[in-house]
């Protein structure tokens, strides 16, 4: 068999497998085996393109391995709460290999007088998204850092500014299709795109960032497909454009499950902290304690725990474990209550809590779990804040109205997990804690739960 079918068929392999990989990875049950297809998958595409004829030395294809193993390896370590911003960078990467691919191309062609109109399109297109995702990646995952002020930075026309930059480089593109060799033109989308990323991910809020990430994620994809058009290389145009269409859709998932629109997310600067409560309009809490809440638990038969994005901040998820098998040990009913966007990445929560070895029965979907709040004894809110807030359903000037939440406020009692009054990601306060039937444990979600923990075996606690 010559070569050529050799590498065919592995890339007919790996296309199959990518298909497969996102097909398992819809379900927890199946999503382990969905990573390893894509690991498989992924080794196929590289030891195929490995044995193309066209490769004349391997000495510099060593060195970008060793290179990317180096950098790679660090970035597999980071904690779960880092991994949006992780993602972030390996977006900006692949931007950034595509925006190279098509300046290599570029030159060599010109060079050897080969560039046509096609693949000059092509070309233009690789690196209008390629470097415009590199910039607007690397600003995402420097917001995500902190690095890179969080809050939005708006000035005035900022989107006529904005979308007069991409339809000048836009048209520098269709210039250049028709005179290939003005490389002027090239040398404009560079730096237009480069600059279009920086400038449209600056007014967009830190905490927005995970949705911009997965629309990045998109472009990446649909940069990797012109790629696949300017290498004539079918599998990176299957894989791109499986990427950019998973890219698509879990933004529009993400959007949908805050009620907002992409317009919203990329022009809304969402995030903004609002003005307080005006003086004169003071709430009062009800505050409680780890031996509190204790008995509380121990004496219902029907708990729900709602976890949130400070669960993920706190790593709370192994108290939330000890504190599941105590209380299903005594007989109670407990139940995760899982919202689409708690967290701060799609499938937040259920990763912590299964990485805490909590069985996957235990968790209910938002829509499955919020008809069984009125008949439940305990919500214990862990962290979450916009999830559980009730404004979302009547309060038509509140930023997250409409948005679909879990009705922590329809349960018998409520007891709500937190280290401060603050607000969460929307900014905005909560009046689920200022409800009657609301307790507050203040502190850290590790701690706090620790004490509750312990006060149920029976030891002695510390005093929040
Ligand atoms: P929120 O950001 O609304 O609230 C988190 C709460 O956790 C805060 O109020 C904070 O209060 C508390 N907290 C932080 N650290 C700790 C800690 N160590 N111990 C105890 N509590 C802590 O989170 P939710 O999960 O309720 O909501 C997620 C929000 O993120 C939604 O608005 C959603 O739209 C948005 N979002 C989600 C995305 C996703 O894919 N999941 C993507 C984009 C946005 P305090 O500081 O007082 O402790």
């Amino acid at each position: 068999m010559s070569v050529h079918y050799l590498i065919e068929i592995n890339y007919l392999a790996a296309a199959a497998l990518f298909i497969l990989s996102l097909r398992w990875l819809n379900h927890p049950r199946t999503a382990r085996r969905g990573v390893i297809a894509g690991v498989v998958a992924m080794a196929a595409a590289i030891g195929g393109t490995l044995l193309a004829p066209e490769i004349i030395g391997y000495s510099w294809i060593a060195v970008a391995f060793v290179v990317g193993t180096l950098l790679g390896i660090p970035l597999a370590m980071v904690p779960l709460t880092a991994v949006p911003q992780r993602t972030a960078l390996s977006h900006a990467f692949g931007g950034l290999a595509a925006g190279l691919v098509g300046v290599a191309k570029y030159s060599l062609w010109m060079d050897q007088g080969q560039l046509t109109a096609f693949r000059t399109g092509a070309i233009a297109l690789e690196c209008l998204l390629g470097f415009l995702t590199f910039t607007g990646s690397l600003m995402a995952a420097g917001k995500l850092q902190e690095i890179v002020p969080t809050r939005p930075i708006t000035y005035r026309n900022q989107n006529l500014v904005n979308l007069s930059l991409l339809a000048i480089a836009i048209l520098a593109g269709v210039y250049l299709t028709i005179h290939p060799a003005y490389w002027q033109a090239f040398a404009a989308i560079i730096v237009l795109s480069l600059t279009f990323g920086v400038l449209l991910i600056i007014p967009i809020g830190g905490a927005d960032m995970p949705t911009v990430i997965s629309l990045l994620n998109s472009y990446a994809g649909l940069s990797a497909v012109a790629m696949g058009f300017v290498l004539q290389n079918k599998l990176l145009i299957t894989a791109g454009a499986l990427d950019g269409s998973s890219g698509f859709i879990l933004s529009v998932i993400m959007c949908r499950a805050m009620n907002r629109s992409f317009t919203n997310v990329l022009f809304g600067a969402f995030g903004q902290v609002q003005a307080r409560a005006q003086a004169g309009e003071a709430k009062t809490v009800k505050s409680a304690t780890a031996q509190d809440v204790a008995d509380l638990l121990t004496h219902a038969d029907r708990v729900v725990i709602i976890p949130g994005y400070g669960m993920a901040v706190a790593q709370a998820q192994h108290r939330v474990h000890e504190l599941y098998d105590q209380l299903t040990k005594r007989g109670v009913d407990v139940k995760f209550a899982i919202h689409p966007v708690a967290g701060r990445m799609p499938g937040h929560m259920n990763v912590l809590l299964a990485e805490a070895e909590i069985p996957y029965e235990a968790l209910v979907e938002m829509d499955d779990i919020n008809p069984e709040l009125p008949q439940t004894d305990v919500a214990l809110v862990v962290g979450a804040n916009d999830v559980v807030n009730p404004a979302a359903r009547h309060d038509k000037g509140s930023p997250i109205y409409g948005m679909p939440i879990i009705d922590a406020d329809k349960a018998k009692t409520c007891v709500a997990i937190k280290r401060s009054m603050n607000p969460g990601f929307a900014g905005i306060e909560n009046e689920l804690y200022y409800a009657d039937q609301t307790l507050m444990a203040f502190g850290d979600a590790k701690q706090v739960l620790g004490d509750v923990v312990k006060a149920i075996a029976g030891e002695t606690v510390g005093v929040h």
